[in-house]
């Protein structure tokens, strides 16, 4: 069952509820997206009709950020709870751990994905790095050969929004990946 704000419709989901979810994504065989729209992300929305629709045609919409929460409440139509994108990736990492598939972080500056990767693969031993890249590229679509080289299951996006929605929707599924997830800055926190 969908919550509408502002025109998306988010996933009314507990964090554990999306991360099942997750899971089941991550083990069929085509390639998901997954968003994390904020308040801010609602407000660009609003004005980017294009921003708009690729977050309404993502596989889970999850509520990050506490205003998110508070507007569906007070609009009457209460979200169980916030899913915060970083918690997200966390389960998702653990599925994929115990699955010992395949991740690929893409984004943010040079250097930052693969001090992300070692510190990730220090935590989840039995998941494969199987490839990096900065955020930094300009050419949308050349990336797209070394990333489906790589073979990855689960596909880290932090391009910042609307970059990596839109990425997400018109690239992804060249990518081979299973499930890609938009994360913004969370390759700088993972990076410590
Ligand atoms: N970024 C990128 N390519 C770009 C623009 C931004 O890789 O063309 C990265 C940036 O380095 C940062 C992340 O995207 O790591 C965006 O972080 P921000 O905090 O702005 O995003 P938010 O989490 O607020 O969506």
């Amino acid at each position: 069952m969908k919550t509408e704000i502002l025109g998306v419709r988010f996933d009314n989901l507990t964090q554990q509820e999306a991360a099942q979810r997750g899971r089941q994504l991550l083990e069929e065989d085509k390639f998901h997206y997954v968003v994390t729209p904020n308040p801010e992300f609602l407000l660009a929305a609003e004005k980017d009709p294009e921003f708009r629709r690729v977050l309404n045609a993502a596989d889970l919409v999850l509520p990050d950020g506490i205003g998110v929460v508070y507007s569906a409440k007070i609009l009457g139509t209460p979200l169980k709870e916030r899913v915060p994108g970083i918690e997200f990736a966390e389960a998702m990492l653990s599925a994929l751990n115990d699955m010992g598939g395949r991740l690929y972080l893409l984004g943010a500056k040079p250097g930052v994905a693969e001090e992300a990767g070692r510190r990730i693969c220090a935590r989840y031993p039995a998941l494969v790095l199987c490839g990096t890249h900065d955020g930094y590229f300009k050419d949308e679509q050349a990336i797209l050969p070394e990333i489906a080289a790589a073979k990855p299951d689960l596909l880290f996006v932090c391009l910042g929004a609307p970059k990596q929605e839109k990425w997400m929707a018109r690239w992804g599924q060249h990518t081979g990946a299973k499930l890609a997830i938009g994360l913004g800055g969370c390759l700088d926190v993972f990076a410590g």
